[in-house]
């Protein structure tokens, strides 16, 4: 079958950045499943699977915009060492939780100087584009349990929550 929303498919995939570093990938005989046309994937790649069927091949470079946005500078700050308390060792690669008027965001520590942190809120691969070396593994309709849950539940049916 032919992949659309309420598929379950299951592929293999490694992703690169420009540089052809590789930032993440499927481990052998450990597929990633998915439930199709949820959000699950990222818009740019989900678009490029829809119709495409198992045995399938496929490299996918999927802009910022279509993956995890473009860098904001805007989510950039630097706040002093004290507003920090309570979290010891601060280094810098650092992933904290800071609340901000819009609620708790994720930050990553980027730079220290002196007394001064540098917090950045975007995602790690905000402002990349993203390739994908896609292989399809199997396509199947999800099951009612799976539709009512937004995700896909193991091969004997039980949880991962
Ligand atoms: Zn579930």
């Amino acid at each position: 079958m032919a992949i659309g929303t309420d598929s379950v498919v299951t592929i293999h995939y490694t992703l690169t950045d420009d540089a052809g570093t590789v930032l993440d990938r499927s481990e052998p005989g450990e597929p990633l499943a998915y439930l199709h046309g949820h959000g699950n994937l990222i818009p740019g790649l989900e678009k490029e699977l829809t119709g495409k069927s198992a045995g399938e091949t496929l490299s996918v470079a999927v802009p910022p915009a279509e993956a995890y946005g473009e860098y904001d500078e805007e989510l950039v700050q630097s706040v002093p060492r004290r507003a920090l308390r309570g979290i010891k060792d601060i280094k810098t690669g650092m992933r904290l939780h800071a609340q901000t008027p819009e609620g708790t965001r994720a930050v990553t520590v980027t730079k220290i100087i002196g007394d001064m942190v540098t917090l950045d809120g975007n995602h790690p691969l905000a402002g990349k584009s993203l390739h994908f070396e896609v292989r399809i593994e199997e396509v199947r309709p999800a099951t009612e349990e799976e539709l009512a849950h937004g995700h896909v539940h193991g091969p004997d049916g039980h949880h991962h929550h």
